[in-house]
């Protein structure tokens, strides 16, 4: 008889996007000439830069000839990009990664969702509260978490993000293994200081811990003094790994590109307590596992190293912080307090009030979709997420009408 795998029962169902849906289908349906504002979604709404595409529609044809055809690539990623990635994204900074560190993918989500196959199922978890729900979701189909009762699954450290702490959890009070961190944070918008992350990296060291760090919005940050990467901090390269996505950054959500970076000196304990390179671990998951991401989306995230597709892919993230700005400056006018929007997409508003109501009032006398923020966990009630990718035009129609319908 053949058996499934009952940690999958544990899991709640994506109840928040479809009950989102459910209530914009009803309300389109009762007032069909109203037209719906989307201000929920994490979408990028751009189309890709000119250079991506040229490299691309190059790649596309380099397929098309007997001299230039690729089959399969390094499962890794080619080293062109591997290359651009080592020298753009971390030496720039100061960060001492190689190229052969960086592993080059389809997606953040899945690469934070299978990094968790690497460790032990009888780990310590430290998730935060609210949550990008891939870490979470993973572990439980892991079977690493209790059941789901009030709000939380059992065995997870949650690592609340409130007002009272800035929107930057505190360090556990119990020892835990494995940490998930997500800065510029999506579901809040937050950003974490140099300061705050040396000590998450150096709390690391002391635990023989390990953080996963997701920065998939990195390229949203444009204060000089936020780290960009978790490698910027002294001693990471020994407890992090660090998730990257050309998603947000070149607007490649529909194109599939990303990447992990895992140091060769970062380092998880057998049974015995002896050490192990997970660069060596993730390196036979992935060759056994994924066949790498096609050619020409390689080609095509390269060309957003080159001098005309940085200016273009910077130009496409002004535009969302341009209506970011303006998302921050109408809810300020208005009384609220927010987290977000500055060097990050997201809008993470205090909406003093109970979320789902915010959010139906916003959708019946504003005809505009936010995401209610309890469907990132139990510290989002009272708060509703507002996403800046869309166009200028109808983030302004936005403002305007909720500012209507609050007067
Ligand atoms: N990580 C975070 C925090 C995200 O919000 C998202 C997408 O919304 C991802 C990862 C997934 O990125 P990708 O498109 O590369 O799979």
């Amino acid at each position: 008889m053949i058996r499934i795998n009952e940690n999958y029962l544990k899991l709640q169902s994506s109840y928040l996007f479809v009950e989102i849906a459910n209530r914009v289908s009803a309300y389109q349906k009762e007032h069909p000439d109203i037209e719906i504002i989307r201000l929920g979604i994490g979408d990028v709404t751009l189309p890709l830069a000119p250079a991506c595409i040229r490299a691309f529609q190059d790649g596309v044809l380099e397929m098309a000839s007997d001299s230039t055809f690729r089959g399969y690539g390094p499962e890794q990623g080619y080293g062109f990009l591997r290359e651009k990635i080592a020298f753009h994204d971390y030496r720039s900074l100061g960060a001492d990664i190689d190229p052969d560190e960086i592993f080059v993918s389809d997606g953040a989500k899945c690469d934070t969702g299978n990094i968790q196959e690497l460790f032990a199922t009888d780990i310590h978890l430290a998730i935060p509260d609210p949550v990008y729900p891939v870490y979470l979701d993973t572990n439980v189909m892991a079977g690493r978490t209790g059941d789901f009762k009030n709000g939380r699954y059992g065995n997870i450290y949650y690592l609340d993000s409130l007002p009272e702490n800035n929107f930057i959890p505190s360090l556990p009070e119990t020892p835990v293994d494995l940490i998930y961190l997500c800065f510029p944070n999506n579901p809040t918008g937050a950003t974490i200081s140099r300061h705050h992350l040396k000590k998450w990296v150096d709390f690391a060291h002391d635990q023989k811990s390990l953080i996963l760090y997701d920065a998939a919005y990195e390229a949203f940050i444009r204060d000089p003094a936020l780290p960009r990467s978790i490698f910027e901090i002294e001693g990471a390269r020994e407890v992090a790994i660090e998730f990257r996505s050309f998603s947000k950054t070149a607007g490649f959500t529909g194109t599939r590109c990303a990447y992990t970076v895992v140091p060769k000196t970062c380092t998880a304990y057998d049974g015995k307590g002896r050490g192990h390179k997970l660069h060596g671990l993730w390196n036979r998951r992935q060759s056994t596992k994924f066949n790498g991401v096609s050619y020409p989306v390689q080609r095509a995230a390269e060309a957003a190293y080159s001098d005309e597709g940085k200016t273009q892919v910077t130009e496409m993230v002004d535009y969302y912080l341009k209506n970011a700005a303006l998302i921050r400056e109408e809810m300020a006018s208005l009384g609220f307090e927010f987290v977000g929007g500055e060097n990050s997409p997201y809008i993470w508003v205090n909406c003093k009030r109970d979320a789902w109501g915010f959010f139906d009032l916003l959708l019946k006398k504003a005809g505009v979709v936010t995401t209610p923020g309890p469907g990132f966990g139990r510290c989002g009630e009272g708060f509703i997420r507002i996403s800046a990718f869309n166009s200028y035009k109808n983030v302004e129609r936005a403002m305007a009408r909720i500012k209507d319908a609050l007067n």
